[in-house]
């Protein structure tokens, strides 16, 4: 496929011009996050006028914004215009106390929309494709994002929303979907319900392109889910403080994410000190909006530890890429003194052909220190109740994680649809430590 753009003037631009073009939006974010009650405290308690930023690296003078931050001024404390001009919000999903609330205008829809058709554009998807989306609508950004996303590229969509395999293998078969968006750890489960209905969707669907992403997922799964199917499945990221999907996704070569920085300023900071990493090193990643009107956001911490690969892609795009998301700063769990992020043991477990998709990991306290439980369902082509010969297989996977993490934990092969399933983002590890 040759390279083609949605938007071939600002995609294509020189990094020193998109430099300026972010100083410029820069200075009209400052001055918009001026008018909310939380930046104007912010700007007047370091004593910052926005009209002092001259630069892309003046941002560092300002503090950064966390989840927190958002939560403790929710719903309306980042709100820049009058609530009149409002027309959505989405938030995220808190299990106690308030959520993190984004508040859109029509313009910053509109934005939004444009970098979702853009990333799929990049893909190598076209107005006639058929898109499916199988992600939950609702305050969750998967749905309406992807739904006006793929509406503004003129795909005919299909909100068929999260779960119903049954259904979705339905719609995917009588309307000749060519393209579909989903959590990453529903696919393994949809591809099941196609097996036991007689059907592979290699054979009997038109599917071209997956769009998979909203949860860590490994390059193992990926290659997994791009067999099951029979297609390219392309990693897409976003969060709800920076608007959903279409923060950064992968163009057709496949080869890790853009980040579409005339929308959004990338930095990549010491989760610690919260000093720059130099540039190519792990690091959390922050994150300001530069085309968001009703509340922009500056300097968000996502926790999200990714690096930035600035070697130029073969596509022709100037945005720089980011590594797939090794973790969240905050999933990374510590047994034993070692330090684990539940992507490690993915990673080895998606190596392994009898293990199927879906795993748990439980920590434990006992009397004798912290347990470590990995249980991983059997492929149903691999399932036995062979009991020396799953022991010799546990006793594989226990090495071969031990090798990963520096820490031997006990496995468990279960039989195959025996954990339990969500059904939006998977719940990878359950800590029984915490109390
Ligand atoms: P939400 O706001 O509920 O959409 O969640 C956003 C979070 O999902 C991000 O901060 C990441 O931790 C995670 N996430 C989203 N997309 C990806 C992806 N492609 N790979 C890994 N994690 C992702
Ligand atoms: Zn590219």
């Amino acid at each position: 496929m040759e390279n083609s753009f949605w938007q071939p003037e600002v995609e294509t631009l020189p990094r020193k011009e998109l430099e300026k073009l972010q100083a410029e939006k820069m200075r009209k974010v400052l001055a918009r996050a001026q008018q909310s009650a939380f930046y104007s405290k912010v700007f007047a308690d370091i004593g910052f006028k926005p009209e002092d930023f001259k630069t892309v690296d003046d941002i560092r003078r300002l503090p950064f914004t966390t989840k927190d931050n958002l939560r403790a001024n929710y719903p309306f404390g980042l709100l820049t215009c009058s609530k009149d001009d409002i027309v959505r919000m989405h938030c995220t999903s808190g299990t106690t106390g308030n959520p993190a609330a984004v508040l859109y205008n029509r313009h910053d829809l509109d934005s939004w929309a444009n970098l979702v058709a853009r990333s799929m554009f990049a893909t190598g998807t076209r107005s006639s494709d058929i898109f499916q989306n199988m992600s939950g609508y609702g305050l969750f950004t998967g749905g309406l994002g992807f739904q006006y996303g793929a509406e503004k590229l003129g795909c005919m969509t299909i909100p068929a929303a999260a779960g119903n395999s049954k259904r979705q293998i339905k719609l995917m078969r009588d309307f000749g979907t060519t393209c579909a968006h989903s959590v990453p750890s529903y696919l393994g489960r949809l591809h099941a319900v196609f097996l036991e209905n007689g059907l592979d969707p290699k054979k009997d669907t038109q599917l071209k392109r997956l769009f998979i992403g909203a949860e860590p997922h490994s390059e193992e799964t990926r290659q997994r889910i791009q067999e099951m199917f029979g297609c390219k499945a392309f990693n897409s990221f976003g969060m709800t403080e920076m608007n959903g999907p279409g923060v950064g996704f992968e163009c057709q070569y496949q080869a890790e994410m853009h980040i579409w920085e005339d929308c959004y300023l990338l930095e990549i900071v010491d989760p610690e000190t919260l000093e720059p990493v130099p540039e190519g090193e792990i690091g959390e990643m922050v994150i300001t909006t530069l085309d968001r009107q009703a509340m922009p956001v500056i300097r968000y911490r996502t926790r999200d530890l990714t690096r930035i690969i600035a070697e130029p892609c073969k596509c022709g795009r100037t945005a720089r890429r980011i590594d797939r998301i090794k973790g969240r700063s905050d999933d990374m769990f510590i047994i034993k003194g070692c330090n684990v992020f539940p992507i490690q043991i993915e990673r080895i477990l998606m190596k392994i052909p009898n293990v199927a998709n879906d795993y748990l990991i439980t920590l434990d306290a006992t009397p004798e220190g912290d347990t470590m439980l990995v249980e991983a369902e059997l492929h149903p082509d691999f399932f036995t109740d062979d009991y020396p010969q799953l022991k010799t297989l546990q006793h594989k996977i226990a090495r071969e994680l031990s090798d990963e993490i520096l820490f031997t934990p006990l496995v468990k092969l279960v039989p195959p649809g025996s954990l339990p399933k969500t059904e939006g983002k998977a719940v990878r590890v359950k800590d029984n430590r915490k109390g």
